[in-house]
């Protein structure tokens, strides 16, 4: 599988926002965007005009690199929003919001998100008492997500949820940290998923 493999930070100041993809360093003065908070390369200072297509596409760029997926799977939740009943954008966002990894980030279980996909993959978390590996697995109302027993003592997990306090756990979600586990108590609605985009962008662009 393809992988992005230079500095994120480098995406960041590319789309002009903060991403949280390098969890508590994002929350310091040490982020990148704090530091030069303008596009990398030798014009990231200069003007930049975008055509109505540019914008679309950064918009779409934002969202895929927020939630770490690749182009293709990236369009695949178009696609299924597309067929699904409401709003294609906000429906697509709640696809790709209710995906494992991204639970475990938003309960505090990972630093970021590409943290949340390595716990996952390595085995470290249960859904309904059962382990889980797919991180693009999707959650429903009522699932229980877990540490497994014998992970709980990892330092790394313990310092993210010790961290995600400053997050905070969105309301779709509940947390009982002590027992290492969070409750799916509904699907995201579009004001509980705050990422400062315009996700009619990218269906404008995939409707083309
Ligand atoms: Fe982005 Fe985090 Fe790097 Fe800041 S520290 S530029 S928010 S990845």
């Amino acid at each position: 599988m393809a992988r992005y493999t230079e500095s994120v930070c480098r995406l960041c100041r590319r789309e002009n926002m903060k991403l949280f993809l390098k969890a508590e360093r994002c929350f310091t003065e040490k982020c990148a965007m704090e530091r030069r908070p303008y596009p990398p390369g030798q014009h990231g200072q200069g003007r930049h005009k975008f055509s109505e297509y540019g914008i679309q596409l950064r918009e779409k760029q934002k969202v895929r690199r927020i939630y770490g997926v690749l182009e293709r799977q990236f369009y695949g939740y178009y696609a299924e929003a597309s067929r699904q009943k409401g709003i294609t954008g906000e429906v697509m966002l709640q696809l790709l919001e209710r995906r494992l990894d991204n639970v475990v980030y938003r309960l505090g279980f990972a630093g970021s998100r590409s943290e949340a996909r390595t716990l996952v993959r390595h085995g470290h978390v249960t859904v309904n008492n059962k382990k889980v590996n797919v991180p693009s697995f999707q959650v429903k109302t009522g699932m229980v997500i877990s540490v497994r027993e014998k992970s709980r003592q990892i330092g790394r997990i313990m310092e993210a949820l010790g961290n995600a306090e400053k997050r905070g756990v969105p309301g779709w979600l509940t947390l009982d940290a002590g027992a290492f586990t969070g409750t799916v108590q509904s699907l995201p609605q579009r004001d509980e998923i705050q990422i400062p985009i315009q996700e009619q962008l990218i269906v404008e662009l995939y409707s083309k």
